[in-house]
C-alpha cells in the first residue's frame, strides 16, 4: 500500500533477529521493487500465457490498480480465477470472449468485493461450481459471528466446494493445487499450476503494490508466515489479480517479507520514543503519503501493533475501556523501553 510506484529501500541490508510467531532469523536484501507496467484492454480476454487468458474489469482503483484481472486457464474447457466484482460488463464480456468454450470450474482466491461476487453474475451463464476456503472470516479462528461490519468484505459468497490446504483440484487437461495462504483475509487461497510452474496468487503477492493486511480478518503475522511458506515452492511466475506476472517471484517475496519486518521494527520505535496512539504513528511512518491514504495505513499499522501484543512486545493500555483498537493507546511492554528512545 505504501510507495506506489516507486522503488524503496533499494540495495539496503536488513538484518533481523526474529522471535515469537514469526520463527526464522534471515539476512536479506531488501529490493523491494514495484511494477507498474500493465498490457491490457478493458472488455477483452487477452492470451497472456500459452495457457493462461485474462480480462481486466473496469473497476480501478487504490488497491485494485487497473482494476481485477479474471484469469481463463486452458482451452475448450476452461477454469476462471476470480470472476470479480460486480460489474455485469465485465462478466458478460468474460462469458463473450469464451463462446464455444466450457467452464468447468470457478475458483476463488478470497473474499473480498473485487474477487468473489461476480460469481453469483457468472451463475447466470454457467452451472459450474465455484471452489474457495469458506465465506468470509471462515479462516480465522473463532469468528463464526457474520456480524462484523468490515468494508471491502463480500459476506455473500459461499464456495460449492471446499478446499484446504494441498487439496487438488483436477479439470480437464490440468491441475491445482490449493495453497492456504491467510493474511490478507483468513480464508485467502493462491493455486498452483503444477504443469506450469504457475502460482495463481490473488492479492497475497502484487508486483504493483504491497498488499493491506487490516484487521480483524487481515493479520499480520499469519501474513508474514504464508510469505514465508512461499519461499519453499518451485514456482516460475506468479499471476496476482492486480497487476502485471511476476517472474522470478523468490527475490520478490523475500523483500515483502523484509519490508514487512522493518515496518515492525519501525513501530516498535515509535513506541519506545513514546508515540502511543496509531494516528501518531501514521503521520510519522507516512509522511510522504498522501494524506486519503492515511486511513488505509492506519489499518495497517494496527495490523502491525495487533502482532507486537500478540508477541507480548506492547501492551494497550486502556484495553479495559473497551475503545476500539484503532484509537487505543499501546506502550512497549517493557516500561523501561519507553524511555530508552529508539537510538
Ligand atoms: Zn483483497
Amino acid at each position: 500500500m505504501r510507495a506506489q510506484g516507486r522503488t524503496i529501500g533499494q540495495g539496503r541490508t536488513i538484518e533481523w533477529y526474529a522471535r515469537g510467531d514469526i520463527s526464522m532469523a534471515r539476512t536479506m536484501t531488501a529490493e523491494l521493487r514495484f511494477n507498474r507496467d500493465l498490457d491490457f484492454k478493458y472488455g477483452v480476454l487477452q492470451g497472456v500465457a500459452p495457457s493462461v487468458r485474462r480480462i481486466v474489469a473496469r473497476n480501478p482503483g487504490p488497491f485494485t490498480f487497473h482494476g481485477t484481472g479474471t484469469y481463463v486457464i486452458g482451452y475448450g474447457r476452461v477454469a476462471v480465477i476470480d470472476p470479480g466484482p460486480a460489474l455485469v460488463e465485465h462478466i458478460e464480456a468474460l462469458v463473450d470472449g469464451l463462446r464455444g468454450e466450457i467452464i468447468t470450474h470457478v475458483l476463488v482466491t478470497h473474499t473480498h468485493r473485487d474477487h468473489s461476487p461476480g460469481c453469483a453474475l457468472l451463475r447466470r451463464f454457467t452451472p459450474a461450481p465455484t471452489y474457495g476456503y469458506g465465506p468470509h472470516g471462515s479462516g480465522r479462528p473463532g469468528a463464526d459471528d457474520q456480524t462484523v461490519v468490515e468494508e471491502g468484505a463480500d459476506f455473500d459468497f459461499r464456495p460449492d466446494i471446499t478446499v484446504r490446504d494441498g487439496d487438488v483440484i483436477e479439470c480437464d487437461g490440468f491441475r491445482f493445487e490449493c495453497v492456504h495462504t491467510p493474511g490478507h483475509t483468513s480464508n485467502h487461497m493462491c493455486y498452483r499450476l503444477r504443469e506450469e510452474r504457475a502460482l495463481f496468487c490473488g492479492d497475497h503477492v502484487m508486483g504493483w503494490s504491497t498488499t493491506i493486511v487490516s484487521p480483524p480478518d487481515g493479520h499480520m503475522g499469519t501474513y508474514i508466515a504464508s510469505l514465508e511458506r512461499l519461499l519453499d515452492g518451485d514456482d516460475r511466475t506468479f499471476w496476482p489479480t492486480h497487476g502485471a506476472p511476476i517472474p522470478d517471484p523468490k527475490p520478490h517475496v523475500e523483500s515483502l517479507i523484509a519490508h514487512r519486518r522493518r515496518r515492525v521494527r519501525e513501530v516498535e520505535a515509535c513506541l519506545r520514543d513514546g508515540l502511543a496512539t496509531i494516528p501518531e504513528m501514521v503521520a510519522r511512518l507516512y509522511h510522504d503519503l498522501p494524506v486519503k491514504m492515511h486511513p488505509a495505513a492506519a489499518r495497517s499499522v494496527l495490523s502491525t501493533m495487533t502482532l507486537l501484543v500478540e508477541q507480548g512486545d506492547a501492551v494497550r493500555e486502556d484495553a479495559a475501556s473497551g475503545t476500539d483498537a484503532l484509537d487505543a493507546r499501546y506502550a512497549p511492554a517493557d516500561p523501561d523501553a519507553r524511555f530508552r528512545g529508539s537510538g
